[in-house]
């Protein structure tokens, strides 16, 4: 989030989808009234706002010349009758899938990547097409819209020869090699095979779905205070951040380089974090911890967050309090329903690798990115795991050819 996209009243709505996910809609057509072109719709990329585009797509009020551009890229022909057998599938389109596509393409690996169409409430690209400015990847000094970013790491798969798919996998059988997988909406057919799986399917931050979230979201509330925080709305001004983890901790001792004061809500009487950071916390002097208290509403002047409302889980008493932002720290939920109980997942539905590596529990199944990470969960951390991933697949495939040989 930056300043000049912060203030604006029109931010959320000029935010665009990944160029070659906006709707080419002929929407006219039916619906006058939304637009009067033949132009791009490009709408707010909130989740929810995509699903209802999609589902607007789908129904049958829509036309048929109603297009979705371009489903399959790179493949041309080859794309339309894909092969059912594949070296290597990559699940996700994040920067984790992304990576690991570009480094398998230029192994000459022919990657195949499943991008999702809304898998998991993310539009293709992932959790960054929802943002505004990302500020902390390296390389780009000035801050590169999220959007935009993921825009350039398709562009540059492809540019080495990976074949996208816009398409969700809705089922997978890794009980043998080859592994079975399924499209969404395919399921009754033969299933399509693949070598070797990269697991890059991401996560999504908890949300407590208060009123006035929805209006507040990115203009002041946020779920990743690194991310967020440097934004100058926060600067010298009190913050909120919720839940009594070690997340909670690490954003609340990390916005007080920027607040004026930050307020850590608890609904408990205690904190559920590890004794050293919990110590941390509690002696800055920056800091207040509100105990037994969860809350309610998120208020506003209609643009940018002013206070919350909270209620004190045992009086049941409510009182607002004034903020100028809201950090949720709640926990993640990765994107597991696919592959659960087929590989191992700690007790939060994490993946679990091998330390340093993105080894599974299943051979010849890799996971990269947030799906596999519930500590640092960045961009270019997923990044780095989906390069890991990448070599250690070509790594594998190219020990067995020698063995077969
Ligand atoms: P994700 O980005 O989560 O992408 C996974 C993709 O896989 C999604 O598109 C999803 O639809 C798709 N998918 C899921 N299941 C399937 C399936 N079954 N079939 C096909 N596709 C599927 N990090 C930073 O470093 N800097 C920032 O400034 C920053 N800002 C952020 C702002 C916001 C609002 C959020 C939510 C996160 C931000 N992050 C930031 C964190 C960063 O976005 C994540 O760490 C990163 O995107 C994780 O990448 P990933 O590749 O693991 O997966
Ligand atoms: P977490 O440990 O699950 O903590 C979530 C916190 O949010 C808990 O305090 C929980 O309260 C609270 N919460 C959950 N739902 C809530 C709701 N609806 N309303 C209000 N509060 C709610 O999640 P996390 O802090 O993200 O940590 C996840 C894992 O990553 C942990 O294993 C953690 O140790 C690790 N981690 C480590 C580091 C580090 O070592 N530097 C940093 C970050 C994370 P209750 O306690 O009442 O359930």
């Amino acid at each position: 989030m930056s300043l000049r996209s912060c203030l604006s009243p029109s931010r959320i709505l000029s935010r665009p989808l990944p160029s070659h996910l906006q709707i080419q809609a002929p929407f006219a057509v039916v619906r006058p009234r939304l637009l009067h072109t033949r132009t791009a719709f490009r709408p707010r990329a909130s989740p929810y706002f995509a699903l209802a585009a999609a589902a607007f797509a789908l129904s049958p009020f829509s036309t048929s010349s109603l297009t979705m551009a371009p489903i399959e890229v790179n493949g041309g022909a080859a794309a339309d009758k894909p092969s059912r057998h594949n070296k290597v599938v990559i699940i996700g389109s994040g920067p984790a899938g992304h990576t690991a596509a570009i480094y398998l393409a230029r192994a000459n690996l022919n990657p195949v990547m499943f991008e999702g169409m809304l898998a998991n409430g993310f539009a293709a690209g992932g959790q960054l097409t929802t943002t505004t400015d990302v500020e902390n990847f390296p390389g780009f000094p000035e801050g590169i819209r999220g959007t935009e970013m993921m825009d350039l790491f398709r562009a540059q798969s492809i540019r080495f020869g990976t074949t996208i798919h816009t398409e969700t996998i809705s089922k997978i059988d890794l009980s043998a090699r080859p592994f079975k997988f399924w499209r969404e909406g395919a399921e009754q057919e033969e299933p399509e095979t693949a070598e070797t799986v990269i697991l890059a399917t991401g996560a999504s931050a908890r949300r407590l779905n208060l009123p006035g979230e929805e209006t507040y979201w990115q203009s002041g509330i946020s779920a990743c205070a690194v991310c967020d925080g440097a934004v100058p709305i926060f600067r010298k001004k009190p913050l909120a951040v919720i839940g009594g983890g070690d997340s909670a901790c690490e954003e609340g001792m990390y916005l007080t380089k920027y607040a004026s004061h930050v307020y850590v809500v608890v609904r408990r009487d205690v904190l559920r974090a590890s004794k050293v950071m919990a110590k941390r916390l509690l002696a800055h002097p920056k800091v207040t911890v509100l105990w037994n208290s969860e809350p309610v509403e998120a208020k506003g002047d209609g643009d940018l967050l002013t206070s919350i409302t909270l209620r004190d889980t045992k009086s049941g008493e409510t009182r607002d309090l004034p903020v100028n932002g809201l950090f949720y720290a709640i926990g993640h939920e990765p994107a597991t329903s696919l592959v659960r109980g087929q590989i191992k997942t700690d007790e939060d539905g994490y993946i679990v690798t091998e330390p340093g590596t993105s080894i599974t529990s299943v051979k010849g199944v890799f996971a990269a990115g947030d799906v596999q990470d519930k500590k640092y969960r960045q961009a270019i951390t997923s990044a780095g795991t989906g390069c890991v991933a990448a070599l250690e697949a070509e790594r594998l495939l190219a020990e067995e050819e020698t063995y077969e040989e």
